[in-house]
């Protein structure tokens, strides 16, 4: 006999996945999340075919949501780009449109939604700033924001930052964009670009935080000086209008794999595995996990089970995206990832399989 409902920690990717699938499962979870409303968490908003499928798989069609479809990727390094025609269809969608349909779903089937924001977490217990709630199994599903006693270890002095901004709709930009994902490669980092459901341009950079203090902390002026430095990304920043707002996300640790757990506490999402972004499959692996642990669980599997399983199934994806990572970064090894993309494309579509969970 089961103590408690289930609980999950966080109403993203991982978390409406792992209700979604508990609901079909029998089980009536709880689902929490801090925010009442659904924000625009800070992401590039590029779904791979892989990401697509699982999403439809929970019942939410991407072309429902007037999701834009890309085709191809593009590469581009100083004056050197590259495209490759992506393995199948994947679409730009903002997290908004994407993480208000998950949620109305996992409420459709059944979870029940409790805004609290979570203080800490521990084997059986969850400390909210609202309520304290008792769980025999509790799926930890907080995504970048960690939470006191199951915080991730970070990576060294310089880590990834990530940084977002959204430019409004316009003709031409969507000219530039439409049907592909692009991904502008900088000394220490890189943005991804694509359209989203209402035109506009998601921008969403990665970059090591030393670029950041080199620009005196403020992500304008960082703006101002790749655009000056990288002309393709220059011309697509010549169309954000002046005051746009920035989302920071702080310290992402790109590589990190969750192999062991507590008992009764299912890691998911990026609280199990982090890919480098812009392998763009940290949502797929998200899904995937949610999914995967809750069948888990309705199976009678253990935490530990599952953790040290889903860490096999995720090594792969995430060791190659991290090395494409270490390359890309360097000046030397965006031309070269550039250029061999160029040559043969199918290398590229080789890469886009391996990061894929
Ligand atoms: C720069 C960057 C670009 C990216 N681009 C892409 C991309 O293009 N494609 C892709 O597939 N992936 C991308 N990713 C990765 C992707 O964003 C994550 O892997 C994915 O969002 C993880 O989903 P999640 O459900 O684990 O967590 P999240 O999406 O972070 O969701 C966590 C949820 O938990 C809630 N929460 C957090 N803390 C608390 C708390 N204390 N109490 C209660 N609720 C809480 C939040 O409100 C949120 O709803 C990118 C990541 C970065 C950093």
């Amino acid at each position: 006999m089961r103590r408690k409902a289930p609980l999950i920690v966080g109403a993203g990717p991982a978390g409406c996945l792992a209700a979604i699938a508990l609901c079909r499962g029998g089980a009536e979870p709880r689902l929490l999340d801090r925010d009442e409303k659904v924000g625009d968490a800070l992401c590039g908003g590029f779904l791979s075919w892989r990401t697509a499928q699982s999403l439809r798989g929970a019942g939410v069609e991407p072309e429902a949501l007037g999701a834009h479809p890309v085709e191809s990727l593009a590469l581009i390094a100083g004056d050197f780009e590259a495209t490759a025609a992506l393995p199948s269809s994947g679409f730009g969608l903002s997290r908004r449109a994407l993480d208000s349909a998950l949620r109305r779903r996992a409420v459709g089937e059944g979870a029940r939604l409790i805004v609290d924001r979570v203080r800490s977490v521990q084997p059986d217990i969850v400390e909210g700033e609202e309520d304290d709630y008792a769980a025999e199994a509790i799926f930890l599903a907080s995504g970048k924001h960690d939470v006191r006693g199951q915080a991730r270890p970070r990576e060294g002095d310089d880590p990834a930052l990530g940084l977002r901004i959204r430019i409004p709709a316009h003709d031409a930009l969507h000219a530039l964009l439409s049907g592909r994902i692009e991904l502008h490669l900088f000394r220490g980092g890189y943005a991804g670009i694509v359209l989203q459901e209402d035109g506009s341009a998601n921008v969403c950079l990665a970059l090591r935080k030393s670029l950041l203090a080199g620009a005196s902390g403020q992500p304008p002026a960082l703006l101002d000086r790749l655009a000056a430095t990288y002309p393709a990304f220059g011309e697509r920043m010549a169309f954000a209008p002046p005051g746009l707002t920035f989302d920071t996300v702080g310290s992402v640790p790109y590589g990190f794999i969750a192999e062991t757990t507590d008992p009764g506490l299912y890691r998911i999402g990026d609280q199990a595995a982090v890919i480098p972004s812009l392998a763009g499959e940290g949502m797929g692996i998200a899904m995937d996990s949610g999914n995967a642990a809750a069948r888990a669980w309705l199976a009678g599997r253990s935490a530990p089970w599952f953790q040290a399983d889903f860490a096999v199934r995720a090594e792969r994806p995430v060791r190659v995206a991290q090395l494409i990572w270490r390359i890309a970064e360097a000046e030397a090894g965006a031309r070269l990832l550039t250029a061999a993309t160029r040559a043969v494309p199918s290398l590229a579509r080789a890469a886009m399989a391996l990061t894929r969970i």
